[in-house]
């Protein structure tokens, strides 16, 4: 499937953003305060050039090859968000390719994460999963498994915790999601004042409800198919030619 064209991608950025400042002003926040992840997942590097050009620098990937394959294409302005789930045996691969990881969501991952972060030396920024919506989503922690373990992920010297992540569950009317984002920020909440911690990122909000995301308090918001058109399903995977494999 063809990304979607270029003048209506420019366009499209250009109202996710307008929505984002109207969300913030409706809800007595500043702009500044919410980051935009434009969710590129799928999509080819020119779209992502193109994003780049309109001023969009930063990226969500779900996958770790699909990413490492995209990121030699675009220049060294852009910013990378790992946005899915990782898996243990990616960990080495995906560390030196994202700036933060919002999906991690269990103690077993975090603790590989720390224990690849220190045999290589770096620290690694992340947000924690929570699975707010019960059996809704398959991936993050239960809210009150996230507090027994609290202390435990913060012993992580490793590990920079900025705050919470979670998904909705998919409804076409973005109210059904508020009560959701208001459950990962009490939990937010919860948390700062249980473990005396700061925790000031949020991560929540898609396309079809980062405005309520934003309201509710959010400061990222995942945004792909209403800045970058629908999504063929498939990772994108770079062409021989464009490899240089055909010289
Ligand atoms: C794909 C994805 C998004 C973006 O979804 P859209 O509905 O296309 O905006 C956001 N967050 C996560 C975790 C995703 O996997």
């Amino acid at each position: 499937m063809q990304p979607a064209n270029m003048a209506s991608l420019v366009e499209n950025l250009r109202r996710v953003r307008e929505n984002l400042a109207a969300a913030a002003a409706k809800s007595g926040r500043r702009p500044e305060e919410i980051e935009l992840v434009a969710v590129s997942k799928t999509h080819p590097p020119e779209a992502l050039r193109e994003a780049l050009e309109a001023g969009q620098t930063l990226f969500g990937e779900s996958r770790v090859q699909e990413a490492k394959a995209k990121q030699p294409f675009l220049p060294n302005r852009a910013r990378w968000h790992f946005i899915g789930h990782l898996q243990s045996n990616k960990v080495r691969a995906a560390l030196p390719l994202f700036e933060l990881f919002h999906g991690i969501d269990s103690l077993a991952i975090a603790r590989e994460v720390q224990r690849i972060a220190q045999s290589v030396g770096v620290f690694s920024s992340v947000l924690l999963e929570v699975n707010v919506a019960g059996e809704g989503t398959k991936f993050g922690f239960k809210p009150e498994e996230l507090r027994a373990q609290i202390e435990d992920l913060l012993a992580l010297d490793r590990l920079q915790i900025g705050g919470l992540m979670a998904m909705a569950p998919f409804h076409p009317d973005p109210e059904h999601a508020r009560p959701f984002f208001a459950r990962l920020r009490a939990l937010r909440d919860r948390l700062q004042q249980e473990a005396g911690v700061g925790l000031p990122q949020l991560s929540m909000g898609m396309s079809g409800d980062y405005g309520v995301a934003v309201e509710e308090g959010a400061t990222l918001v995942r945004v792909g198919s209403a800045i970058f058109g629908a999504r063929s399903g498939k990772a994108w995977r770079p062409e021989r030619a464009e490899m240089g494999l055909d010289d």
